[in-house]
């Protein structure tokens, strides 16, 4: 079970804070939104993909999940990775990693997985997706030199990167398999001098990236058995992403296991995700509706644009965090408010897809260290990113979705952890996406009260913390 680590809040100066903040608010009224692509052009070629919209078949969650879902969030199985008749190598990396029993969807689809299904699986944010698909590619794979064996896509690269290291940790006993991230922004010939000298048995990749390889054949996937998409609703809904996703696809052989994970897949997307597949095992762990995380508390607060920053600093003042992302809608936005937060010696850092790879990079790994306790994002870390220590996301603006809202919040209370989200609402609109949030996936979101229990969101000791 991931452990939150409490650390004691500092108390920054706040000289001039709220003057600096409010003048702030004028200065990003006027910011543009995120950038918006133009897929028509695509919509031609994937006709294929547009014109059937099968419907769906209902959940196929097993029972079993569903009763120990109701007894707690984290279902606790009798059964231990031990019954999954894993390899040894495997086994022993899975403790070094202190987890001690399967999730629920572990426990659905590892035993599934390792057989060489093609599985279809949607379950809540941080309940371990990633182990699942880590470990059953590597129970199966068997490594040939000069050969990609498996290949895992994914949309940003700071998960690409998460997601290698987490092969490389599950690999740790298994030394003779390879595993390499390829992603753009660095250099391609860093990735072709990686795949002539010291080809992967596993490649985990960002598709703009992969498929450049694989198109100058540098990288060769004739060889590929396992095919992985993880986010993979936010993966196919783009349609240039699914372009190159389809294109990487057809370079693969057709016998070939494929899996595909996400917290959010709408009806409309399952039949898009099972033209990839093969008769797929498709496991919903949760239905739809009750995809809000249960250690979570979620709150709104109904404010003018005006002041959200005096409001953001009372929050940041008054609420036990330890740590924090604030997620905002723009790249610009991002930038700006985490000047304003380091001016007012707030332990800010913020990720955004205006900066360097490396620079990208190289504040990930700091705030997944704990260097910083606040982190100011847009979507570029929204979903898929794990971190152990954040306990509160604040959404400084409206995310433009109900889907976007879920994976966003379900970067605070991971693994069953406790948590707090609290969003800003100062638009009809904000409205509109806060009710669309409640209706989809039945959840309660009540105005931020006066005082908050600490022990409702932080495992440090309870006490009741004034917020206004
Ligand atoms: P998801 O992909 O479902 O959002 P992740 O795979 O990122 O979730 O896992 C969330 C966190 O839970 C990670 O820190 C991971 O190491 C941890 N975790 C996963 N499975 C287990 C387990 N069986 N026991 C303890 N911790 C786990």
């Amino acid at each position: 079970m991931a452990l939150v680590i409490v650390m004691e809040p500092s108390r920054p100066s706040f000289v001039n804070i709220t003057d600096r903040l409010v003048s702030f608010c004028f200065g990003v009224l006027y910011w543009q939104m995120g950038e918006v692509k133009d897929n028509d052009a695509y919509e031609e070629e994937l006709l294929d993909y547009e014109e059937e919209v099968e419907n769906a078949p209902d959940s196929v969650s097993a029972k079993a999940a569903a009763e120990s879902a109701k007894k707690g969030y984290v279902g606790i199985h009798s059964s231990g990775f031990r019954d999954f008749l894993l390899k040894p190598e495997l086994l022993r990396a899975i403790v070094d990693s202190g987890f001690e029993h399967p999730s629920e969807v572990q426990h659905e689809c590892i035993p599934q997985a390792i057989l060489g299904m093609d599985v279809l699986c949607q379950a809540k944010s941080g309940m371990g997706k990633t182990a699942v698909f880590v470990l059953s590619t590597l129970q199966q794979i068997e490594p040939v030199a000069g050969q990609v064996a498996a290949l895992v896509l994914c949309h940003t690269r700071e998960l690409a990167y998460q997601i290698c290291h987490e092969f490389e940790r599950f690999s740790t006993y298994l030394p003779d398999i390879k595993v390499a991230v390829f992603y753009g922004g660095v250099h391609i010939k860093v990735h072709k001098d990686i795949l002539k000298n010291e080809c992967p048995h596993i490649v985990v990749g960002t598709p703009g990236r992969i498929l450049a390889l694989a198109r100058d054949k540098d990288l060769g996937l004739k060889n590929v058995r396992h095919f992985i998409l993880d986010e993979c609703d936010k993966m196919l809904e783009s349609l240039d992403m699914r372009r190159d996703v389809q294109q990487i696809f057809k370079m693969t052989p057709h016998d070939k296991q494929v899996m595909m994970f996400s917290a959010t897949l709408s009806k409309e997307i399952r039949p898009v995700c099972k033209k990839f597949m093969q008769d797929p095992m498709e496991i919903y762990v949760d239905d739809e509706a009750k995809l809000t995380l249960h250690g979570l508390v979620q709150h709104y607060i109904k404010l003018t644009e005006m002041e959200k920053n005096r409001k953001l600093n009372d929050l940041l003042d008054a609420l036990d965090f330890n740590q924090v992302v604030i997620f905002v809608k723009s790249v610009n936005r991002a930038a700006e408010l985490n000047k304003l937060l380091v001016e007012c010696n707030f332990p800010s850092i913020c990720i955004h897809s205006g900066m360097s790879q490396e620079e990208r990079l190289t504040r990930y790994k700091g705030f997944k260290e704990g260097h910083k306790r606040i982190l100011v994002a847009t979507d570029l870390v929204g979903r898929g990113i794990d971190i152990e220590r954040v306990n509160i996301v604040i959404n400084y603006d409206m995310p433009d979705s109900a889907d976007t809202y879920l994976h966003r919040v379900g970067r605070a209370g991971r693994f069953g952890t406790k948590g707090l989200a609290i969003t800003f609402v100062s638009s009809a609109s904000d409205s509109d996406v806060l009710n669309q949030v409640q209706a989809r996936f039945e959840v309660d979101i009540k105005e931020l009260p006066e005082q908050i229990d600490t022990s409702t969101y932080s495992k440090i000791p309870s006490s009741l913390y004034l917020l206004y």
